[in-house]
This record gives C-alpha cells, sequence and structure tokens, in this order.
C-alpha cells in the first residue's frame, strides 16, 4: 500500500490567540494542495512559551506562527534568522529544522507583495510615509526599502522609537523619521500606510490633508473592526484606502511556503475571508 503525505502539524502561539485567523487561513491553502494538515490555535505564557514550542518540535510539529507578545522572544529562541527578523527583532515563523529552529518574518513581504500584486502599487520610485514604529511597522520596514523607493519617512508618537529604526535601516535605502505630530509640514506621499494599534481602541491617526492627493494609497495594516475608524475618515475625505487583511493572508502565504515548499494563491483564500465577514 502507498502512503500519503504526511500529515503537516502546525501552530499559532499568542495570547489572545482565539481571534487568530491563521488556522483557517492555512487550512484553506493546504486545500489547494491536498496536504493533511492540523493546525492548533495555541494560548501561552510568558514563562511558558518556549516550553509549548518545544512540545510541538519534539511531537512532529513542522513550524509554527508567533503572534502578540511573544515575537521577540522567538526571534531570541530561533538559532538561525533571516534579515528581515534580525533588523525587526522580532520572528513571526519558525520552522523547526535538523540543524536547528530557523526564523522568519513574513510581514514585510506579505504588504509588498499585497501592494504590488493586489493593489498595482508602484514601489519603486515612490514617496512613502510608514506611521508607527512598533513591531508591524519594524517588520516590514527593510522589505518596503528593498523595492527601491525614494524615500520613506516614519512618522511615531515617540520620535525617538521612528528615528532608531531610520539609523538601523539606513543602509538599505532613504529613510527619515519624525514625530507622528510634525506631519503637517510634508509634501504629499504616493503611500501612507498606518502601522499603529491606534484602531484597536476605534480611533484614526490625525492626518493632515496635505498629505494625501487623489492618488495617494491609504493602506491600513488593521482589518476588521479595527480598521473602521481609518476607513470612515478615508471614505469621508475621498481618500483611496485598503485594509490589511490581504497583508496578512500575504505573510501566511509566505510561512506556508517556508514550512512545505508550495506556493498558496492568496486570492482565493482572501475572497473566502471576506465572505466569511
Ligand atoms: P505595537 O504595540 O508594537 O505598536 C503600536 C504602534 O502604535 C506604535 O507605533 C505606537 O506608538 C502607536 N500608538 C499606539 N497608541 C497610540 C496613540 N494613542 N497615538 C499614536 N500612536 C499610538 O503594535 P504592532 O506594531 O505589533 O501592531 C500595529 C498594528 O498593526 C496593530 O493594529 C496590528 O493589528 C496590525 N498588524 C497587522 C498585520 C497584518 O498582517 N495585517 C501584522 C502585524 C500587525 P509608540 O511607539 O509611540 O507607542
Amino acid at each position: 500500500m502507498v502512503a500519503g503525505p504526511q500529515l503537516i502539524r502546525l501552530a499559532v502561539f499568542g495570547q489572545p490567540v482565539s481571534q487568530s485567523l491563521s488556522p483557517r487561513i492555512h487550512r484553506l491553502f493546504a486545500d489547494q494542495f491536498s496536504l493533511p494538515l492540523e493546525y492548533r490555535a495555541i494560548e501561552a505564557r510568558r514563562e511558558t512559551f518556549e516550553n509549548e514550542v518545544s512540545k510541538l518540535a519534539q511531537g512532529g510539529g513542522t513550524g509554527c506562527n508567533i503572534t502578540l507578545p511573544f515575537k521577540h522572544q522567538a526571534w531570541e529562541l530561533a538559532s538561525r534568522r533571516s534579515d528581515d527578523a534580525d533588523r525587526a527583532e522580532a520572528v513571526n515563523t519558525l520552522h523547526f529544522r535538523d540543524d536547528g529552529w530557523f526564523g522568519d518574518n513574513t510581514d514585510g513581504g506579505g504588504l509588498v507583495g499585497d501592494l504590488e500584486k493586489r493593489r498595482a502599487v508602484a514601489l519603486r520610485g515612490s514617496r512613502i510615509c510608514l506611521l508607527g514604529a512598533g513591531g508591524a511597522a519594524r517588520g516590514v520596514l527593510a522589505a518596503l526599502l528593498r523595492r527601491g523607493p525614494k524615500e520613506i519617512l516614519i512618522a511615531n508618537r515617540s520620535a525617538d522609537k521612528a528615528q532608531a529604526m531610520a539609523r538601523l535601516n539606513s543602509d538599505l535605502g532613504p529613510v527619515s523619521a519624525t514625530g507622528l505630530d510634525r506631519l503637517r509640514d510634508a509634501a504629499p506621499f504616493d503611500l501612507v500606510i498606518n502601522a499603529t494599534s491606534l484602531g484597536h481602541r476605534g480611533r484614526a491617526p490625525e492626518l493632515p490633508a496635505s498629505l494625501f492627493t487623489d492618488k495617494t494609497l491609504c493602506y491600513d495594516m488593521n482589518y476588521g473592526t479595527a480598521a473602521t475608524p481609518l476607513a470612515r475618515l478615508c471614505n469621508e475625505r475621498g481618500i483611496r484606502y485598503s485594509d490589511g487583511l490581504g497583508m496578512l493572508v500575504g505573510q501566511a502565504a509566505l510561512s506556508f511556503r517556508l514550512w512545505t515548499g508550495e506556493s498558496p494563491d492568496p486570492a482565493p483564500v482572501l475572497a473566502a475571508l471576506r465572505e466569511g465577514g
């Protein structure tokens, strides 16, 4: 008898984690290749995180995703890491390999793929404003700079964090930093990316109208209800807008490829998630 493909064991670790869309996304990816998949959502605590990940690896797991607040801890656990992960000091994907755990950060690739493929944004030569300097912004900056933009301005409530980020990545391209409250003097951008967590508090960042032309795309990394405040503001001001669900599916597709070698098509999965509300 010919044995079928082996069960692929994966999980996402977070706190909280029950809201994670990752189990659904990866099951839909696995269906595209008829691969048998077990993908669990595991709620961990700081003290138990490492032990829980080890249990998954020892139980024949292939790898895992990591979400808040464990991305930095996962970066520390990895024995080898991608450059994007090292620049962000954050890992969202671990791959358990025979020679150790490899850590990657696929957020940047997910964002760039969504912008270029789904939204047809030309990043080369563009002027980009990145709002925020938290884990999500740190995870995407290097990938954006590698696409050859004319300029990236990071604007964050705590300007010092934005400045540190700009310094760390200045070898990759033209990047500068300012305070979120200092954007009034900035010239219009081709792309404004919201990587703040304000949407989770029902708020949109305060954005001067001078940042936008009728061609500017405002890309919100938030999705679901957290995306509502900025979507509403853009709608009122006639600004082109996208939420970050495509980035979420895109970063998951890159993790899936790392674990299985297969490149899933994000488009039908994105459509299924939007239908599911
Ligand atoms: P962090 O907590 O690491 O960073 C939060 C950011 O928001 C910081 O820049 C912080 O500024 C800023 N911020 C928080 N409160 C305020 C405020 N009252 N006024 C102004 N700025 C504020 O979160 P992450 O970077 O991990 O996540 C950011 C967002 O991106 C989240 O909403 C998350 O859901 C989303 N995300 C989406 C992904 C996707 O795949 N679509 C992937 C990852 C994240 P300061 O530094 O001054 O505190």
